[in-house]
């Protein structure tokens, strides 16, 4: 914007300068005929000519003055007056400045280079973002002087950070790793809400890096017509490789990489080319050239296998909602930039913004600076950010991952529920996390270590399993009364259910039934299959499944009853460790199981 004011400073200057050198020459006296003058030479008339070419400025003996122009070199003229006792004074012709005509025999040139310039800048600005954009690809890129991210601007997913720190590395030495045949992941897949800032981080590696950032996103790619999302592909991949090492960035990539074969109408020719398209490239470079490519989504369930195998986007990054630690961050990242009040504190901001994504944060700082300069104060206080908070919260669209207060507090009782069962059952693989931050579909979250599966397993294992499966849904019956449970433990019963099902049909835990096979692998389900899959049994030997099946639910779940109501001191205690830090890792577990004070998290203050 500045520069753009300068330009035009200069051009109005330079026109302004011109014209006054022409209007220098302007005459201001009035003018006369030539035949006038002579006369009035004649007439003795004249005191003064002063011939400055065949300009001659005139005075007369009654002081007026005029000017005339002399058509011809008029040589008797200077007899003349001389004998008419008329005083002559000569000047060199008055000629334009030295700089005013430079200035007259360039400005065709530099009105050319200028416009020339200009239009230089607009295409670079790319629709003002300061960035360069190809015509075919669609794909932007940054050069590196102009990413100013860093780490610094990314605040609370310090996982996610610590992930991808390595590439840094990679990307500002790519030949210190070649030499030693080091493999670095050619493509890194984000996964996460949206707003949690992927992009951001993305950027942020390219802007510690130093190396320039392409960006464009998956639907850039979808075309109307067949072959132009290829094409694309294609035609950026070009781009990258001759600005290697760089990072490409490609947001939204669910929406070409959706599975193939998947999709039904039109459009899904064009997204499979363009997949493959991609897929060709991927696999044309062989991770040693110094591009990074790195793809975001919140679907990876639906992205085609293809595009997850070793290889492509073999590593995945979750960049998750963040947890009141991490909104506190975030929130301090953004208030950076806005004046604020003594009686700001951003922890109580973030207590009371669960759910909110770092979008929304940096949304909510903006909102209240709004307000602030709205009612003219020169700083933000809490008073504003509060009225902000309010009105993101109210804001329809994100209602739905906005816990309220006893949202929460029953998801902390759930996931609680769900820690304490596995750590009271045998063989159990302990919580080493417990959020009750939103992900996905499910409120909250508990993590079990390993988390990788294993090839084979007790039955006392299993039986653990279902018990802590249903630990969530007895916490929230023990506190709440059969009558107000959630439908949340859907996925709980699901998968207690399947598990149960298969220890009686698959794995031969059932003394009733005996080590056979009642029912086909779960493999992929393909239509008309799992249709027919009762008729391996006949009613009598349902009827049994189902009772074996029910039976094995039952004495697990009173086990995880009968232990959930021995332990309930633990159960409120760890809800209230949750509602203050909405995640908690496995040392504090250990301090609530042992019924010990909790120490705060890591990183905690
Ligand atoms: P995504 O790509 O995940 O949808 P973005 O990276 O586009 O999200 O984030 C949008 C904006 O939200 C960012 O420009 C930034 O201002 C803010 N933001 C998001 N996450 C964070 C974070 N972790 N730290 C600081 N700011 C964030
Ligand atoms: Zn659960």
């Amino acid at each position: 914007m500045v520069k753009n004011l300068i330009f035009w400073l200069v051009i109005t200057v330079i026109l302004m300068s011109i014209f006054q050198s022409f209007s220098s020459n302007d005459i201001s006296d009035h003018k006369i005929s030539y035949s006038t003058f002579l006369s009035e030479v004649n007439q003795n008339q004249i005191r003064e000519a002063n011939i400055n070419g065949h300009i001659i400025h005139v005075t007369k003996k009654d002081n007026s003055k005029y000017v005339t122009y002399m058509p011809i070199h008029d040589l008797k003229l200077l007899d003349n007056l001389l004998i008419k006792n008329v005083k002559v004074v000569g000047s060199l012709p008055e000629e334009p400045s030295v700089v005013a005509s430079i200035f007259i025999s360039w400005f065709p040139m530099l009105l050319l280079i200028g416009v020339w310039i200009f239009f230089m800048r607009q295409m670079q600005m790319g629709g003002g973002k300061g960035a360069m954009s190809f015509g075919k690809s669609k794909a932007r890129m940054l050069s590196e002087d102009q990413i100013k991210t860093t780490f610094a601007d990314v605040a609370g997913c310090d996982e996610a950070k610590e992930e991808v720190s390595e590439l840094i590395e990679y990307l500002k030495e790519p030949a210190r790793f070649q030499k030693l045949g080091g493999k670095i992941p050619k493509g890194i897949l984000m996964v996460g809400p949206p707003g949690t800032g992927k992009t951001l981080l993305a950027k942020a590696i390219a802007g510690e890096a130093k190396v320039p950032f392409f960006t464009i996103s998956g639907s850039d790619f979808v075309e109307m017509f067949v072959g132009v999302g290829a094409s694309r592909v294609r035609d950026m991949f070009e781009h990258a490789r001759k600005s290697a090492p760089c990072i490409i960035f490609v947001d939204e990539i669910d929406a070409v990489g959706r599975q193939r074969g998947a999709g039904l109408g039109g459009g899904h020719d064009e997204r499979e080319q363009t997949l493959n398209q991609m897929l060709v490239e991927m696999d044309g470079f062989d991770g040693n050239e110094g591009i990074i490519l790195i793809a975001a989504t919140n679907r990876p369930d639906v992205l085609d296998p293809a595009l997850l195998r070793p290889g492509r986007f073999d590593r995945q990054v979750i960049v998750a909602l963040p947890d009141i630690r991490g909104r506190e961050q975030i929130l301090r990242v953004h208030m950076r930039k806005v004046p604020l009040s003594k009686d700001v504190d951003p922890m109580i901001i973030a207590r009371g913004t669960s759910g909110f994504s770092g979008a929304d944060l940096a949304n909510l700082v903006n909102e209240a600076a709004l307000f602030a300069a709205r009612l003219n104060n020169t700083v933000v206080s809490m008073m504003e950010l509060e009225k902000a908070k309010d009105k993101i919260m109210m804001g329809s669209e994100r209602r739905s991952m906005v816990m309220s207060d006893s949202q929460k507090e029953a998801t902390a009782y759930h996931e609680s529920g769900h820690v304490i069962i596995g750590r009271l059952v045998p063989q159990h693989d302990p919580a080493h996390k417990v959020t009750i931050i939103p992900r996905g579909q499910a409120l909250g979250v508990t993590f079990f270590l390993p988390e990788s599966d294993t090839f084979s397993i007790s039955r006392e294992k299993l039986e653990s399993q279902i018990s802590t499966l249903y630990g969530g849904r007895l916490a929230e019956e023990i506190i709440y009364g059969s009558k107000n449970v959630s439908t949340g433990a859907f996925n709980d019963i699901k998968v207690a259910t399947s598990l149960a099902r298969n220890m009686v049909t698959q794995w031969g835990f059932s003394e009733k039934l005996g080590p056979l096979l009642y029912a086909e692998e779960d493999g992929e389900v393909f239509l008309g299959r799992s249709v027919d899959k009762s008729k391996h049994v006949s009613d009598e030997t349902a009827r049994i499944i189902d009772e074996e099946v029910k039976l094995l639910i039952e004495v697990n779940y009173n086990r995880a009853k009968v232990l959930l109501n021995k332990n309930i001191d633990i159960l409120h205690a760890m809800k209230d460790a949750l509602m203050k830090y909405e995640t908690i890792d496995a040392l504090q577990i250990d301090d609530l199981m042992e019924r010990r004070e909790v120490r705060p998290p890591k990183g905690w203050k």
